[in-house]
């Protein structure tokens, strides 16, 4: 269930009906704020009927809905705090805000290897207008033979990075027990798709306080994705952003004539309607090529993505590229190399995103 407050209502008076729900029910309280000012309670546990004869009759309560989907702190239908065609909750992430009017754009190199690296990614990324950096420094991968990332030393080359460039950083993180460490250097976890099935991580992740960029697991459906960001904010953690970054479909075959994974723009239009999170697209991973990412980036935003993920290279990189472990010099294959942009393409793809007037969110007309 979930109670919605008068737009009067007293701090003492949620504080009453708080603490009846937590110390007499056993149950936990996820407090939720929208733009028109209204405030709701929603109820994490298994509630006993005789709360409906108690809960509307208390002070300062103008509603007690009844919620029917699971996802529902994150579901639009049963959050009047929030106002119709897709306005969101918003999230910010330093000066980025994820929900706003601004598109917000988050680019970098897919995996993190040299300070050098790092740095020069993130400031082409700046230059050419980025809002966030992204990198990996604990890579998923799909077979146990590649390189799995720089962990804590790459932090550290993120973390110089945001010192040099001032860009707030989102990075992935892999398993419940670096929770702490990652959070330690970053603004923002990443979950990513192969993680969606993973209770323990976003139960940590959200713990963790930070906001959380929960990214589609490429076999899920729409609302098991809404499920996963419930997750999150089930913890108390309502800072929470999802990505569509591609689903297998029919069309990916394993030369990638279809592409990687197919972008999924309906569930961008899906996300905007249905829940309260803010949305980005991924359509690096998606598609796993670089040519199509500038086109397949203006579709996302004309579907009222709140903004991009994308993946860039300082220049044209070599396929394999060295960096240092344990004083010992290692080559590895740079990872995802078919879809980072160069410099000159992500600025072109910049610039074509301000000139279509698509760095501002696209206004949807939905229910
Ligand atoms: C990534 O962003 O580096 C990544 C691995 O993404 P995904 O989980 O979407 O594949
Ligand atoms: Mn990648």
């Amino acid at each position: 269930m979930s109670v919605v407050w008068r737009p009067d209502a007293s701090e003492q008076q949620k504080i009453t009906v708080k603490d009846l729900l937590e110390q007499d029910f056993g149950l936990h309280i996820v407090r939720i704020k929208g733009s028109t000012g209204v405030e709701t309670f929603q109820i994490i546990g298994e509630e006993p009927e005789d709360l409906k004869d108690i809960i509307p009759g208390m002070p300062g309560v103008s509603d007690y809905i009844k919620v029917n989907a699971s996802f529902k702190l994150g579901a639009r239908e049963f959050h009047p705090e929030f106002k119709k065609n897709g306005d969101t909750h918003k999230v910010r992430v330093g000066d980025a805000v994820f929900g706003g009017e601004k598109a917000v754009i988050i680019a970098g190199p897919c995996g993190v290897y040299t300070l050098e690296q790092t740095v020069e990614t993130a400031k082409i990324a700046k230059d050419h207008g980025a809002h966030m950096l992204r990198g990996g420094a604990y890579k998923p991968r799909t077979t146990p033979h590649s390189f799995t990332g720089t962990e804590e030393e790459g932090l550290k080359f993120l973390a110089e990075a945001k010192a040099q460039t001032g860009l707030p950083i989102v990075t992935e993180v892999l398993d419940s027990r670096d929770v702490e460490l990652v959070a330690k250097y970053v603004d923002m976890l990443q979950l990513g798709t192969r993680s969606a099935q993973n209770q323990e991580l976003y139960n940590e992740a959200g713990r963790s306080g930070k906001p959380v960029l929960v990214k589609r697991g490429f076999g899920n459906t729409v609302e098991e994705w809404l499920d996963d960001a419930d997750r999150i904010a089930a913890q108390g953690n309502t800072n929470v952003v999802l990505c569509e970054r591609g689903i297998r479909t029919v069309s990916n075959t394993e030369r990638w004539h279809g592409g990687r994974f197919t972008l999924d723009i309906q569930a961008i239009l899906a996300a905007r309607e249905y829940a309260i999170w803010p949305v980005i697209a991924d359509p690096s991973h998606a598609s796993g090529k670089k040519n199509w990412v500038p086109y397949l980036s203006e579709a996302a935003l004309r579907a009222g993505a709140h903004g991009l993920e994308i993946d860039i290279m300082r220049a044209d990189e070599k396929p394999r590229i060295s960096y240092m472990a344990n004083g010992k010099k290692r080559t590895v294959g740079y990872v995802d190399f078919a879809q980072g942009l160069n410099p000159t393409e992500f600025g072109a793809l910049m610039d074509g995103i301000r000139a279509q007037g698509l760095d501002r969110v696209v206004q949807l007309h939905l229910k």
